[in-house]
């Protein structure tokens, strides 16, 4: 680890402050989980850190009119355990779960998950498939990003050096929703998805048709991908078995995964048509 200067600031503007006074010379820390690691292996080598983790007002988890609000430096384990998530966002508490073991999930906080931009997440999946909104703070005020135009690229996000994110908002599911997440791993302690996925479907009760689906591939490229063709060959029309198979044969033409250790394209669009199959048959026997 090289020597850097260590901050801990007190509120959102001073750490805003901070960080763009020292461009890419400073570096944000939540739970360190991901950051500390990189540290250590000299991969990032920045002169100061600033720490959010005293920042006032940006953990824990609030239902309001319209929705679920998460402050950004909630610990992903406590999203797992929250009651109001659990009984009324089960996809995300689900993909909480699934987060690498309980030590990690305790550190790691939502908006480092989210702001890391890492490939290989569970939570960005299932915020996506949720049409979830980050809300970054900068020197200018704060704006909302949409998810689906926040992750850009492997560990690149929409949000600029000097910003931090504040807090993620969680459209309520409407009634006849249900969600799901799937994941396949290697069985490492590590837990990385080497592909998952994430549903949400809306069940129309009076015809039993798809009013809604939101399935959404991690792993499979370099952000987080929401499955349009397969979205698309779905809405509207009452799921079969024929149906959703053609759904996730599309998905899986859809993904765009890399060969790597975790295995190969091939098998990759593989796994991904039999966990699209399963996420999807999982969403909508909760929906019902
Ligand atoms: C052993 C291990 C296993 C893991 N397994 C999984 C897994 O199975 N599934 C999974 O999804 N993830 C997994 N992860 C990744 C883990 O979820 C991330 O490391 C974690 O979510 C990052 O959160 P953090 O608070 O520790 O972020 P940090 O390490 O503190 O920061 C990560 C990045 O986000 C930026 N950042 C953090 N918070 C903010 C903010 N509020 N505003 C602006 N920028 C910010 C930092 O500058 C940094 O670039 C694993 C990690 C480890 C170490």
């Amino acid at each position: 680890m090289t020597k850097f200067d260590y901050v801990r600031p007190s509120t959102v503007a001073e750490a805003v402050g901070l960080l763009e006074a020292h461009g890419d010379d400073a570096l944000a820390i939540a739970g360190g989980t991901a950051t500390v690691l990189l540290l250590q292996k000299r991969m990032l080598r920045p002169e100061l850190v600033v720490d959010l983790g005293g920042l006032p007002g940006l953990t824990g988890v609030e239902q309001n009119g319209g929705g679920l609000r998460i402050g950004a430096l909630t610990p992903i384990r406590a999203i797992e355990r929250d009651a109001t998530v659990r009984s009324s966002y089960g996809l995300l508490a689900e993909a909480a779960s699934q987060v690498a073991g309980v030590r990690v999930r305790n550190a790691a906080t939502v908006g480092g998950s989210v702001c890391f931009g890492e490939p290989q997440t569970d939570l960005p999946p299932a915020l996506l498939a949720m049409n979830a909104t980050a809300t970054i703070a900068g020197s200018q005020g704060s704006r909302d990003v949409p998810l689906d135009e926040f992750f850009l690229g492997p560990y690149e996000t929409a949000r600029e050096q000097g910003e931090v994110l504040t807090h993620l908002s969680v459209p309520t599911p409407v009634p006849g929703s249900g969600g799901c997440h799937v994941k396949f791993t290697l069985g490492s302690p590590e837990n990385k998805p080497v592909v998952n996925v994430s549903a949400l479907v809306t069940v129309d009760a009076s015809t039993g048709a798809l009013a809604d689906v939101r399935i959404v591939m991690g792993a499979v490229g370099g952000v987080p991908m929401l499955a349009h063709k397969a979205n698309d060959t779905l809405k509207g029309e009452r799921p079969s078995d024929a149906l959703i198979a053609q759904a996730a044969a599309r998905a899986s033409e859809e993904a765009d995964p890399i060969e790597d250790l975790r295995g190969s394209v091939w098998y990759k669009r593989r796994i991904i048509k039999v966990l699209v199959e399963r996420a999807l048959r999982c969403a909508i026997e909760r929906a019902n």
